[in-house]
């Protein structure tokens, strides 16, 4: 099987996966063993046991979660706006297949309907059996699934949802969509007149390209915008941009994370996710 990929290989009769996105740059993980491995209509997905993160969902060759780093990414997308909306009751979250982000919304009683949109319904039921640690066996009679693309179902809906959560993979494949102006358009159309949008905005050293044009494309669309950070090992330089698209509220109320189980997540990082460095700043 690894003789097919590019990105899996054996050396002195280890197993390493190679993430192969940048020239200059590439990210080596000693794999244990392979759970998982079919091909989709989408795309090659593999669930991955690896020494330092555990088990990992990997797309196409590239890591978009880990056992060990996934909570960082999974609640700083998710708590962070649930901070600012002061009651969102009706959310939809595209993409998201590894069911992360909607184990993290549910901790709140008073979300009532989830949407999850995930073009690959495999990565859903994979990351369900394989990846409990981030998928939490997720089966919450407020989660709805559909298995479409985002930007097909976002483009038929207004003024309905308080929330949307934007958790693609990266802009290549059948994420490259869900970076376009078009698409945040919908978003603010998808909206109601209070509601906020987020979405991953890629690395600040390695995508300062992307992250820019994220940032400018739906600080142009929404009346607030504001960028956070956090740091997410398995990520190309680990340190990663989230942006926050808004009709009104803008302000976090940390308390409201207070109460909630999480690992990375609490009032002070929610307070201080907002200050960015000074490099940042100055690509903005
Ligand atoms: N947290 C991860 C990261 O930053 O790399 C991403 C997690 S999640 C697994 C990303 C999901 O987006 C994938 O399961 C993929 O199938 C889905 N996806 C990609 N393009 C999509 C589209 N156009 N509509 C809906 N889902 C999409």
């Amino acid at each position: 099987m690894e003789r097919n990929k590019p990105y899996l290989s054996r050396k002195n009769g280890d197993l390493w996966l190679t993430e192969d996105e940048y020239d200059n740059l590439k990210v080596s993980y000693r794999i244990k063993d392979v759970i998982f491995d079919q091909q989709s209509s989408f795309q090659d997905v593999m669930i991955l046991e690896s020494y330092h993160f555990g088990r990992m969902l990997v797309l196409d060759g590239i890591v978009q979660t880990t056992s060990v780093d996934g909570h960082i990414y999974n609640e700083m997308i998710s708590h962070v706006p649930m901070s600012i909306h002061p009651d969102p009751k009706k959310v939809l979250i595209i993409g998201g297949g590894d069911c992360g982000v909607a184990k993290e919304l549910c901790k709140y009683d008073g979300v009532e309907h989830i949407d999850m949109v995930e073009i690959d319904e495999l990565v859903v039921k994979t990351c369900i059996e394989h990846l409990p640690d981030v998928s939490g066996r997720l089966a919450d009679p407020r989660v709805h699934f559909v298995f479409d693309d985002g930007v097909i179902f976002a483009a038929g809906k207004k003024n309905e949802y308080d929330l949307i959560i934007v958790d693609s993979s990266d802009p290549i494949g059948p994420a490259k969509v869900l970076f376009e102006k078009d698409f945040y358009q919908s978003l603010h159309e998808a909206l109601k007149e209070d509601g906020i949008m987020v979405c991953q905005s890629q690395s600040p050293i390695f995508h300062a390209d992307v992250m820019k044009q994220s940032y400018t494309r739906i600080s142009e669309l929404f009346e607030e915008a504001k960028m956070y950070t956090a740091v997410v090992p398995t990520y190309p330089g680990g340190f990663w941009s989230f942006t926050i698209g808004s009709k009104q509220h803008i302000q976090p109320n940390p308390s409201k994370v207070s109460d909630k189980e999480t690992k990375y997540v609490n009032e002070q990082i929610v307070n201080s996710c907002f200050s960015l460095p000074q490099f940042i700043t100055e690509i903005l």
